[in-house]
């Protein structure tokens, strides 16, 4: 910058004094912050503010899960058994996340819940349960309490390819007392149809104008081929970000172990459509582990499988190399967790996540960061260090889609949330990611408890979402890959905070005050 000395600068003698241009910088960059190899954690950094020139609804939050699927919202559930089953997975899944359905389960069971998210939400169902005329209501009963829907076409061999005969729905059914009486003494005959080859918004025009739930597809000989349904047409409506596969259903995850049975399982979910597994360990570095990757990868070559769980670069070119498509990180950090007490191992997740996601972002491999967090700030440093996605248990553990049912204590109304290592939880088979299934002695790795209602996740994830929003604009990037450019680029600053900055930036000297609890506020 030129700036002129006293006097014009057509005086004589008039020289201009050349201003050094100093780069207005504050705090360090990631390479900086970490270069001491401190296990950190997310508490212990802060990011400094950037610029802002945007609004938040100009703020995109998609992120990359797998090397293959992206997510609209980078929030996924933990593969644990009082977070993630069919109910979650469905509801994360029409909010752009993604739910992973445990394991601590028979193989029909889990495979059976993933068959639920995926038959939840369909363009075209294009292999939709049939009866044949002879069933009765109660099979009609049966199918609506495994599959929680109604509405089933009747073909006169009772298979997907019979002739269409008739539907049921509940409009049919709901006030006849007799169960057993023949579907065909109750279905409807006046059917309104749509020939195979039809577009799906055509379809979708026909439902609408016909005014009926469900519009099966016929062929030129009246045999079922397909349907479409009325309350996937309105889902669609309320949920535009939900997460779909090509054929319009939703994204299913399910976790499995790296034991050779679960191999089994592996071709079970596949068969259910699951469309990505977690190898769950709770230290991913090992044989067994790469030895499933092979196996997943040479068997079913289309599946996308994250890996894990790892801390270190080593950890993941292990698996990376072994075929892994997402990398998952953590140990230690959560919050039911006791491994790093236990064991003396793991890894501070800040320190982690920026190192792992380092390594894995020239394998062109995302990374999930796995546990510790507990409120959106955490989130935020977790995708500022590197994880395209985060991975959360006690987040969604305690909501209405939670497996498990409320009760109260002390007038409080909670649910149960336990560690997969915990000794409750290992007696019922969780101890399979921790090699310890079959071990006489057990030694716990996780504690089992209670957290309170936290209402439904539909009201939980749109507003952790508009929180990320508000983040990233306070940072001055508009989307996750732009939060990546910067950490790259070092553009990105932080500080390390210290016991003293922790407690300012919480709530502090007040004689009481109320904690907003999270997503409580409905903010559709
Ligand atoms: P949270 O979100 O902090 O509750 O952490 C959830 C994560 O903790 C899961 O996704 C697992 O990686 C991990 N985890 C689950 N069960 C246990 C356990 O019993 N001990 C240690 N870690 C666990």
């Amino acid at each position: 910058m030129v700036v002129p000395t006293t006097g014009s600068p057509t005086a004589p003698g008039f020289r201009p004094i050349r201003r050094r241009k100093v780069k207005a910088m504050d705090g360090v960059n990631a390479r900086e912050l970490f270069s001491a190899q401190r296990s950190l954690t997310y508490d212990d950094l802060i990011l400094l503010p950037g610029y802002i020139d945007f609004g938040v609804e100009d703020v995109d939050l998609p992120s990359r899960l797998t090397r293959e699927i992206s997510l609209a919202t980078p929030l996924c559930s933990s593969p644990m058994d009082t977070v993630t089953e069919s109910e979650m997975a469905i509801a994360l899944a029409l909010l752009g996340g993604i739910g992973f359905v445990h394991y601590n389960n028979s193989i029909e069971e889990q495979a059976r819940l993933v068959r639920r998210v995926k038959r939840f939400e369909n363009g075209f169902i294009t292999d939709p349960i049939t009866l044949g005329p002879d069933r009765t209501i109660a099979d009609i009963d049966a199918i609506r309490a495994r599959y929680g829907f109604s509405g089933i076409p009747i073909t006169d061999t009772g298979d997907l390819g019979g002739r269409l005969v008739g539907i049921v729905t509940n409009r049919d059914i709901d006030f006849e007392k007799d169960r057993s009486l023949s579907v065909s003494s109750v279905m409807t005959t006046d059917l309104v149809t749509a020939p195979q080859g039809i577009e799906l918004r055509e379809a979708n025009r026909i439902l609408r104008d016909s005014k009926k739930g469900k519009l099966p597809i016929v062929d030129g000989q009246g045999r079922l081929v397909a349907l479409v349904s009325r309350t996937d047409l309105k889902k669609n409506r309320d949920f535009p970000d939900s997460s779909k596969d090509s054929s319009k259903r939703l994204l299913a995850g399910a976790a499995l172990s790296t034991r050779p049975e679960d191999r089994e399982r592996l071709d079970a979910l596949v068969e259910a459509g699951v469309d990505v597994v977690v190898v769950d360990s709770a230290q991913g570095n090992s044989s067994y582990q790469v030895e499933m990757l092979k196996h997943i990868k040479s068997a079913h070559p289309d599946l996308q499988v994250i890996a894990g769980n790892v801390v270190t670069k080593r950890q993941c070119a292990t698996l990376i190399d072994a075929g892994a498509d997402g990398i998952r990180v953590g140990m230690g950090p959560g919050s039911i967790c006791t491994t790093q007490e236990t064991m003396a191992v793991g890894r501070g997740q800040a320190a982690a996540v920026y190192h792992c996601a380092l390594h894995c972002k020239e394998q062109g491999v995302p990374v999930l960061a796995d546990g510790g967090i507990r409120d959106i700030g955490h989130i935020v440093k977790a995708l500022s260090l590197g994880a395209s996605t985060v991975m959360m248990g006690l987040m969604f553990a305690g909501t209405a889609e939670a497996p498990g049912e409320y009760f109260y204590q002390n007038g409080v109304r909670l649910k149960r949330y336990r560690g997969m290592a915990s000794i409750e939880a290992m007696e019922s088979g969780g101890g399979k990611r921790y090699f310890a299934e079959q071990e006489k002695i057990k030694v716990a790795q996780g504690v089992s408890g209670m957290v309170v209602d936290k209402g439904s996740v539909r009201n939980l994830v749109p507003y952790l979402k508009q929180g990320l929003r508000h983040a990233l604009q306070d940072i001055g990037v508009r989307s996750i890959p732009a939060l990546h450019e910067s950490l790259a680029s070092g553009d990105l600053t932080f500080e390390l905070r210290t016991i003293s900055a922790q407690r300012e930036g919480g709530v502090h000297d007040m004689y009481s005050y109320e904690k907003p609890a999270l997503g409580a506020r409905d903010t559709q």
